[in-house]
Formats: C-alpha cells, structure tokens, sequence
C-alpha cells in the first residue's frame, strides 16, 4: 500500500498552482510560464528517478511548493527516514540533508546546492564542543540538530526545537549541556528548571538580530494580534510571546487561537508562506516590522528551482558521511527520534 507521499512522487503531478497570479513569492520567476514550465520537469524527473523531494519551511516558497513534504528539521528527519524512495533531494540546508543521510546510510541523498550552511551550525567544532566538554565535565551533552555530524557524534543526543524541552526531561543527569544555541539553551533551561543547564555561546544570526523593542512596535500597531515566536529568538522577545514553538508547532499554534485574526510572526520569513496557505482568513505580520527582509536565512534562499531540477536529473550534491562518524551521530539522532514532539 503506497503512503501518500509515495503516491505523489509516482502521480508526477502537482497542487494547482496560479503562476500568473502577481505574488511576491513568484518573484524570482519573471516569466510565468517558464517556472510552471520547470515545475512539471521536477515532478515528472522525480517521478522517473523515484526521488522524494523535502522542503523545510524556510525554503522559496515555490520550492515548497514543487516538495513532495514540507515540513520542520523535526518532521524531515522522520520522512527522510520511512521513505522508500530511491534518492532523498533535500531542500534545506547542509546539516539537514547530513542527517538525512547519518538516518538513511543506503539511500543516495543530494542537496541541490553545496554552498546552503548553516551560521549556526558553523558556531560550533569539534575541538570546541570538546573544550566545553571538559569544562563541564558531568554534564550530559545534548545538541541541537543545527550542527555537523562531527559535533552530533560527540553528543549523548541531539534534539529540534520541536522537541528541545522533552528531549532535556528524558534524560535521567541532572546536569545538561546545550549546544550550540544559546537562545534556545537558554529557552529549556527556564522550562526545565529542575535541571542544571549549561549553554554554549552560538546563535542563529537570523534569529539572534531580532530586538524586543520592534516586537513591541507591532504589538503597539496590532493590540490584538497573538505573537508566535520560535525558540532561537532571544530573551527579550520571546518574553513578549504567546506561543513559542517549532516552525510546525507554529501552524498548530494558529489553531489554539481561533478567535484571533491577526498573528505577529517572529521567525525566517517563508514560514508566513505555509501560513497563509493554510489560514488564509487570518493576517500574518512579520515581527521585524517590515516585510521580513529582516528575518532571512540567505542560506536557506539558495535553493532554487533550477538548482532542484538540476539536483533530480544529475543526482547532485551527493551527500557522503564517513562512517566512524556517522554511527556515532545516528545514535544522538536516533536517540532524539524516540523522544515525542514537545506538544
Ligand atoms: S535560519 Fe538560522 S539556524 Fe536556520 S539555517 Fe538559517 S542560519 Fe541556520
């Protein structure tokens, strides 16, 4: 029996899409018919090629259109690892389609451009988790997902912002060290206050450039709105928040409020995207108080859909791990997989 998503990679067909409807989320396609043109050669090469694309929610929103799932760092590493498709075409960034394949070492998995890091990934090496290791040496080390292989593989377990907070409960240490966000660190630790939290010194630039004060300003603007913010986000603007959850804890968090119409959005743009699919009798305002420019992750932005079409009919940029690392990091990943979603 095919699951949905299988049932979609060998359909080769995709949601009806408007391509001449003026949208800022079209604009880097001009000509409107040149990108429903590359759609349907991306869904038709996946369907050849038995490839499942995944999308995080951070990606163009055309992107997340032409992905077989969409979802949060969370919900791909669980797809990436029930899928029965041949080839994974990760669209994300680097540490993610690095997981996709620790999970899934007999599948190919490309990620349609070499160059989509990740800052705060990049915050944290080896040699420095190992530096912290030492200066907190009783202290379970828990990782975000947001890091190398390397890094995973000298954690006791690794954990997403959808599950940040469980994963910290599940373990029998009292004392914990959080790597590599801090705001996220700092975040659990005012959750899990029966534990001793210890956080790394590493932010998310996307995030971390977010103030309390703008967050204010749309409040003032917008009385009524409820505010979303994501973990990553800092002290002073979470403290401001209703909700604080992952990407996809964020489109659950629209339904507990369904007397509300106006939702203040503190995270990487294109996440507004998904909302308005969703919810599209409701406001979204982005929380930098413009139209996002603010809240971008250029990494995420890499990924085009020439590069997604290139990615299927080449099969690059394959994805390798060396095994030594590898076994060590799937077991902080899988650790991670066993702990439910925070809510
Ligand atoms: S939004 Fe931040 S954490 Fe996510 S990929 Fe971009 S830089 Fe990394």
């Amino acid at each position: 029996m095919k699951t949905t998503i299988e049932a979609k990679i060998s359909a080769g067909s995709f949601p009806k899409i408007d391509f001449q409807a003026p949208s800022p989320w079209n604009e880097r396609y001009e000509d409107p018919a040149y990108a429903e043109r590359l759609f349907r050669d991306i869904r038709e090469l996946a369907r050849k090629k038995c490839a499942l694309i995944l999308a995080h929610n951070y990606q163009l929103p055309l992107v997340q259109e032409v992905a077989h799932f969409v979802g949060d760092s969370l919900a791909l590493a669980q797809q990436a690892q029930k899928t029965s498709a041949r080839m994974v075409v990760f669209c994300g960034v680097h540490f993610m389609a690095e997981s996709a394949k620790i999970l899934n070492p007999e599948k190919k998995v490309v990620l349609p451009n070499l160059a989509a890091g990740c800052a705060l990934a990049d915050s944290i090496t080896p040699e420095s988790l190992e530096e912290w290791k030492r200066r907190y040496p009783e202290h379970a080390v828990v990782t975000y997902i947001n890091s190398s292989a390397e890094v995973k593989a000298l954690s006791d377990i690794c954990c997403t912002s959808a599950n940040a907070v469980s994963v910290v409960r599940s373990l029998p240490q009292k004392k914990i060290l959080f790597t590599p966000d801090r705001n996220l660190g700092g975040w659990v630790a005012r959750q899990v206050p029966e534990k001793e939290v210890a956080v790394y010194d590493g932010a998310c630039p996307t995030h971390d450039v977010l103030r309390g004060v703008t967050v204010e300003k749309g409040i003032s603007r917008y009385p009524n709105a409820v505010v979303i913010a994501h973990p990553e986000c800092r002290e002073d603007v979470l403290a401001q928040a209703d909700e604080i959850c992952s990407t996809s804890g964020m489109l659950a968090a629209v339904e507990r409020h369904p007397e509300a119409r106006t939702f203040i959005i503190a995270t990487e743009w294109a996440l507004i995207y998904q909302l308005k699919k969703k919810f599209p009798d409701r406001e979204f305002i982005a929380a930098d108080g413009c139209i996002g420019c603010r809240l971008h992750c250029p990494y995420m932005k890499m990924i085009d859909l020439e590069a997604v079409q290139r990615s299927i009919e080449e099969e690059v940029f394959e994805i390798f791990v060396p095994e030594d690392v590898a076994r060590g990091a799937r077991r902080a990943l899988e650790r991670m997989l066993a702990v439910p979603r925070d809510r």
